[in-house]
């Protein structure tokens, strides 16, 4: 590498500052943890790629503070897709929106609802918010190269006003750099899956005026006509894209006449970017490899669903290492904490992997189909994913991947259940509760002075939350049983929201008992 004459310390180091770097830079910032971004663009691209965020994604942007700048689905939506001549000529068929989806989403699993905003939109509010808690984000900036070593990652940069390229030294680095990551790239981590798949192109368009045919509450639209084939979706500010099924580059006079072919009347538009995507599924075989970490398109490339599975995946990716980085950084937990990133989140993004291909819409781009997978519904892909690492106490191999939270009830190693809580006059979610640090629910108070006791010996953020005198469920129904405790149990919360632990009734020593758990939960450097 280089030597350069200047150089700038940080305990964490984000390379790539789109959707899933920008999201780190926030979640580590809001935790407290120093961190700089590098992005070599200083804005957001021309063509915004993804629209569609989940419920999840949502939930995490609910628990930093944010959900609020983003404008959410109004509940009980359906989003919906058609085969059609043209915007404005015949709809043929409304087409399954998740094909080959099961259980339909019944709306209360969540405290959020998605949210459809387009990229360039939303990455404003995630750098406003990351700057506002701290983050040193520094835009139009690249990375030329990296070398790691036991004690940290040097990482060469360069701002591209052409000013002198510089070395930032950074304990930890997150790999938010895309799809085609160097960073995974030079470390020599390989990618399996079913990989490229095909190249498309797509055309930009505002058109104020096809909004109006939003108003019958259908989304996409499938394009057919002879000779002619195209899919149709907004990005609901009066943007809309025409994406082609080939790589053809097509002239301004073709891209006009698409467009007005797809719109099927003569309504004015602006053509206003083009885009070039490719369409692939590829996981990496490994999501760190020392001191680096893979995050979002970087670890995994998976093609655009309805299930929404690039950016929201690697948003999760992101919320999973972020706390992780914060108690190893602030010197709570040994590295070894950081192991729970790969075990947990690779499978993650294999699962998604597979789900997709085995679904009807992208099986038939895979000669040899996933027969056999197990479908998944789309709560249970997102809501209900088993983690499994030491992070994690009593998620069990005979476990299935995946189910509805209803029917994990606290299973540890998934979300934590959302249950709408009061608490005095306030009405909470459960997930409210959590984020800041670990949080014990539990109805009996032994178990609350165990924490509250060990929190203060291990010095450590644990927080209990007495069910029946800080909170209850709105509901009026008992909260233990939709945690798997009885009235004597517990659940020990992770930062991220994650059941780390539950005793279903008393120990003999809470205290003893809570301090091993999270010794093992948090890599706790008790001895030191
Ligand atoms: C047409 C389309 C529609 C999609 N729709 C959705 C959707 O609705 N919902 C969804 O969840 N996902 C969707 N996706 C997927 C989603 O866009 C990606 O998963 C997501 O953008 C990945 O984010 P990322 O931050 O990991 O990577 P990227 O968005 O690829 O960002 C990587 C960043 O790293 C920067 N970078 C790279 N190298 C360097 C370097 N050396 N120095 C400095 N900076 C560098 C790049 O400039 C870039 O900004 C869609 C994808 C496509 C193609």
């Amino acid at each position: 590498m280089q030597s350069t004459s200047s150089s700038h310390h940080t305990p964490v180091l984000i390379v790539g500052g789109s959707l899933v770097g920008l999201s780190a830079a926030l979640f580590l910032a809001w935790r407290g943890v120093p961190v700089t971004l590098i992005e070599k663009h200083r804005g957001s691209a021309l063509h915004p790629r993804a629209t569609g965020f989940t419920e999840r994604t949502l939930e995490i942007f609910r628990m930093v503070g944010i959900a609020d700048a983003v404008p959410q689905v109004a509940p009980g939506t359906r989003l919906r897709r058609v085969r059609a001549d043209s915007l404005a000529g015949a709809w043929q068929a409304e087409t399954a929106w998740t094909p080959g989806e099961q259980a339909e989403r019944t709306g209360t699993a969540s405290p959020c609802t998605g949210a459809a905003i387009a990229q360039d939109r939303l990455e404003p509010i995630l750098r406003a918010a990351a700057i506002g808690h701290g983050a040193d984000l520094r835009l139009g900036v690249e990375m030329l190269s990296f070398a790691q070593d036991d004690g940290g990652v040097s990482v060469l940069v360069r701002p591209r006003d052409n000013s002198a390229a510089y070395t930032i030294r950074a304990d930890y680095v997150i790999a938010a750099d895309g799809a085609g990551s160097a960073i995974r790239t030079v470390l020599g981590i390989e990618r399996q899956g079913v990989g490229h798949l095909r190249t498309l192109r797509s055309v930009l368009f505002r058109c104020p005026a096809a909004d109006a045919w939003l108003e019958r509450g259908v989304q996409q639209f499938d394009i057919e006509q002879p000779g002619f084939k195209g899919f149709l979706t907004t990005y609901g500010d009066s943007r809309w894209v025409l994406m082609f099924d080939d790589d053809r580059e097509r002239s301004a006079a073709e891209l006009a006449d698409a467009v007005h072919r797809a719109l099927g009347s003569d309504l004015p538009f602006e053509i206003l970017a083009t885009g070039r995507w490719e369409l692939a599924g590829r996981i990496a075989q490994a999501y760190r490899q020392g001191r680096i970490f893979l995050a979002g398109d970087a670890a995994h490339q998976l093609p655009p669903t309805r299930g929404g599975f690039g950016a929201n995946t690697g948003i999760d990716d992101a919320w999973n290492l972020a706390w992780k980085l914060q108690w190893v950084v602030s010197g709570r937990s040994h590295a070894r904490l950081l192991d729970s990133y790969d075990a947990e989140r690779r499978p993650v993004g294999w699962l998604r992997h597979q789900q997709t291909f085995a679904r009807p819409d992208y099986a038939r781009w895979v000669n040899h189909a996933l027969h056999g997978e197990p479908l998944y519904g789309s709560t249970a892909l997102e809501l209900g994913q088993l983690l499994r690492s030491e992070a994690v106490i009593g998620a069990g191999a005979a476990l299935q991947p995946a189910a509805h939270p209803d029917e994990w009830a606290g299973q540890p190693g998934t979300r934590a259940p959302h249950l709408w809580l009061r608490a005095g006059t306030r009405t909470l979610s459960t997930l409210d509760l959590f984020g800041a640090g670990f949080v014990l629910l539990t109805a009996d108070r032994l178990w609350a002075e165990a924490a509250d006791g060990v929190a203060g010996t291990l010095a450590i953020t644990l927080r209990a939350v007495l069910v029946g005198v800080d909170v209850e469920a709105a509901d009026g129904q008992p909260i233990q049983p939709r945690l798997g405790i009885h009235d004597d149990g517990a659940t020990l919360v992770r930062p991220d929201g994650i059941v780390a632990w539950r005793s279903p009734g008393m120990a003999d020593d809470p205290a003893a008992c809570l301090a091993a758990v999270l010794a093992q939960v948090a890599a706790l450097r008790t001895d030191e």
